[in-house]
């Protein structure tokens, strides 16, 4: 049985921890990864649930997608708290966990980053479109609850800094970044790709999240059942170390980054 995490010793990484996540990420064909707010928090992004996380500064239980459907009062919320946070993902930099998961994409044997992350910084990284499914969406940008078009956030969010509360867009629909709320409904065609890809994985490596979150948290179960191999990396320990073949309990940063002196992999600045 696992103790609760507060009371739980959290062994260190050691240099065995290493080798033996470096021989079986740079021994896959189908890398597939998964990556957290805890991939982003070396890049200046708090993730939701450490100490001074987005959670104890705003109420999730009134950001659902319902509330932001049926009331003027939580939009103009939600937008407020986007103008605390988007100049921040805006002006972010990748750091050296992101710069290791471009540089294995580059070498090849890598398949898919799902990332949870809505900061955009695994492209900012370098990794390719192709390769990326958001599956909690962008923070990046707007879409139109009616219509579906997107445009960049900045400009929408500069209106409401200069007093519109009630964002609409040219269609009279609601607009709203593109993000994944509590409430709202994944989006379909990545969620599918997502476990696909997890269930194609012949290794399967999980970077900084707390894998709490469903259904994103379901994909290190689908890929082991279908024969991946399991690494974790992340600071805390999480319900799927046990499954793990190797669970490392360090920085994002740091751990990849040994990773990839471990396999001579080049990290350049995308
Ligand atoms: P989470 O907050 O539930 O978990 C993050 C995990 O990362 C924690 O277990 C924490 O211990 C670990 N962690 C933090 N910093 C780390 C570091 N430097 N190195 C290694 N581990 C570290 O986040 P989650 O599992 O991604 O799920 C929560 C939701 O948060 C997701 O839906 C995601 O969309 C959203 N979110 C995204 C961002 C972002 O885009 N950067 C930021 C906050 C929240």
């Amino acid at each position: 049985m696992r103790l609760p995490p507060e009371t739980e010793v959290i062994a260190p990484v050691t240099d065995t921890d290493i080798d033996r996540a470096a021989a079986l990420v740079g021994g896959a064909r189908r890398l597939v990864v998964l990556t957290g707010a805890g991939i982003s928090t070396e890049s200046g992004i708090p993730d939701f649930r450490s100490p001074g996380g987005l959670w104890t500064r705003y109420d999730p239980r009134k950001l659902t997608f319902d509330r932001f459907c049926a009331s003027a009062e939580t939009r103009r919320l939600y937008w407020e708290m986007g103008n605390d946070l988007f100049p921040a993902l805006r002006d972010a930099h990748p750091n050296t966990a992101h710069r290791v998961l471009a540089a294995l994409e580059r070498r090849g044997g890598l398949l898919r980053i799902i990332t949870q992350n809505v900061d955009g910084l695994h492209q900012k990284a370098g990794s390719s479109p192709e390769a990326m499914i958001e599956i909690h969406g962008t923070a990046l940008e707007v879409g139109c609850l009616t219509c579906g078009a997107r445009q960049d956030r900045g400009p929408v969010q500069a209106r409401f800094a200069a007093g519109e509360h009630d964002l609409r867009c040219d269609c009279g629909g609601l607009l709203k970044p593109a993000t994944i709320s509590f409430g709202q409904a994944m989006p379909e065609r990545e969620t599918v790709q997502a476990f696909a890809d997890a269930a194609a994985a012949d290794v399967f490596l999980v970077v900084g999240s707390s894998l709490e979150v469903y259904p994103a948290a379901g994909l290190p179960r689908a890929a082991v059942e279908s024969g991946a191999a399991l690494v974790i990396v992340n600071r805390e320990p999480t319900p799927y170390d046990d499954d793990a073949e190797a669970a490392l309990h360090g920085s994002s940063g740091e751990t990849l980054g040994a990773i990839a002196a471990r396999l001579g992999l080049a990290i350049t600045d995308a």
